[in-house]
């Protein structure tokens, strides 16, 4: 019998299986033992809604948007060249926690639910001892969603006093409470369980997700136009952008605070800490604003930056491609833990991460874009779904039911404004092929992706389980 068909069975068990599943293959057996040395380090994972690469000073914006994060950058190193699978909230977030694309694990668009049969990285940890919490800042989170899998601690409940965004209904769901909730009052949360709700023996995991760059742009009076003359704001456009800029500078203000406090509880060196964004935002480089319909650049390009003391060399800057789809991979790794039977489709960057090894420069990193409707949003005309690879400096992108096919030598090319599909037949065709076989490979490993092996399930079903 598959297992997939016998975990959602004893949805009840699941906890305890991968515990025990990971006890057995990590702890127990011997050949991946983990040392217990009594500090096992901390995680902080912060995703930043909707935050441009190329509108983070971190990465050269001309707009000092992120001192804090420049500062963080210093300490650890960054990726250049990271891709969220998709440009919406829900799914990436998904495939930040499962490793698994979003074809796999079903999250095609917010408002879905993550299916309580995947393995997140909360409950890989939580089967590590360690004490798992996150804060997070949008309805589109919420843990009747599936995000909440694995945490001990979920804050998803915002007051109409924290959020800025009113919305009632969204995606079909009628909204529980308020929305959203602005950055202050995230970090104030994630604090207080720093200093007070955390259990002191045990290591902990704690995701902290902010969501004020997502527009409306309302950021603090304070903020407001901050870090531009308002001479300089020409047109609507550039007011809208400088506003765009200014809550991503009043985020990053936040993380500062909250990286402040790691310190002051003398947290900092035994933490690893890693920061990124579910996907960008487009501000018309495609005749788009905001996100979810495309996936240039702007759109899925995001900051990725790790940083521990000791660890990981400071001031390290990647500059191959890689995807979000690699995180949980790479956290396990850089902590030590072991979990081989947890199928994912990512894979560890600790080695480069740590100066190493190099990363394979040609290997492929895939984008999706949820199906629409045939009709219009925005500016865009949208039909079906879209699929892209991006492979060394080339990107190809193809949407069947709009019926185009692009490709991009982002070298020469960054903002992709020219397509080369029919300059280079061969280069299309080769990407055009690669992106096929990674759909059918999806297509036959859906059935059993972000499982445990039939080994495993046998082990458990020994053990009574499973039956
Ligand atoms: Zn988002």
């Amino acid at each position: 019998m598959n297992l997939i068909y016998i975990i959602p069975k004893y949805a009840a068990y699941k906890g305890l299986a991968a515990g025990l599943l990971v006890c057995l293959l990590i702890i127990g057996c011997g050949n991946h033992a983990i040392e217990k040395t009594g500090s096992q380090p901390n995680l902080i994972l912060i995703s930043i809604d909707t935050t441009r690469k190329d509108h983070c000073s971190v990465y050269g914006y001309e707009r000092d948007t992120t001192p804090n994060l420049n500062a963080f950058g210093a300490q650890g190193a960054r990726f250049e060249q990271a891709y969220a699978p998709t440009s919406t909230t829900g799914p990436t977030h998904a495939t930040i926690f499962t490793s698994l694309y979003p074809i796999t694990h079903h999250v095609l668009k917010n408002g879905l639910k993550l299916s309580d049969e995947y393995v997140t990285l909360a409950e890989i940890l939580k089967t590590q001892s360690y004490q798992t919490a996150a804060v997070i800042s949008s309805f589109v989170l919420n843990a009747k969603f599936g995000y909440a899998q694995g945490f001990e601690f979920y804050d998803d409940a915002f007051q109409p006093e924290e959020s800025t965004v009113k919305w009632k209904y969204w995606e079909g769901h009628r909204v529980d409470g308020s929305f959203d909730r602005r950055a202050d009052h995230t970090t104030n949360r994630a604090i207080r369980w720093l200093k007070k709700d955390r259990e002191q023996r045990r290591p902990f995991f704690m995701f902290v997700h902010y969501f004020d760059p997502h527009a409306p742009y309302t950021p603090p009076d304070s903020f407001l136009n901050k870090l531009s003359r308002k001479s300089s704001l020409k047109t609507q456009l550039d007011k809208t952008i400088s506003k765009y800029d200014d809550e991503i500078t009043f985020t990053d203000q936040q993380i500062g605070k909250l990286l402040k406090t790691l310190k002051e509880v003398g947290l900092r060196s035994q933490t690893l800490v890693v920061i990124t964004a579910d996907h960008g935002e487009g501000l018309m480089q495609h005749n788009h604003m905001e996100h979810g319909v495309n996936i240039y650049d702007e759109l899925v390009r995001v900051p990725l930056l790790f940083s521990w003391h000791n660890h990981i060399p400071m001031n390290r800057v990647l500059n191959t491609p890689v995807g979000l789809i690699d995180l949980a991979p790479t956290i396990l790794d850089l902590l030590d833990i072991k979990a081989d039977s947890w199928s994912v489709q990512g894979q560890s960057l600790a080695e480069a991460l740590r100066g190493q090894v190099p990363l394979d420069p040609m290997r492929p990193v895939f984008l999706f874009r949820r199906h629409y409707n045939e009709g219009t949003v925005g500016h865009t005309w949208v039909k079906g779904k879209k699929f892209g690879i991006r492979v060394g400096k080339w990107k190809y992108i193809e949407g069947f039911q709009e019926n185009t096919k692009e490709l991009f030598d982002l070298e020469n090319d960054p903002n992709e404004l020219i397509n080369l599909y029919d300059n280079f037949p061969k280069k299309s065709l080769e990407l055009a092929s690669k992106l096929q076989e990674w759909k059918q490979e999806n297509t036959r490993a859906n059935s059993n992706r972000g499982q445990i092996s039939k080994e495993d399930s046998s082990r458990l079903r020994s053990l009574g389980y499973v039956e």
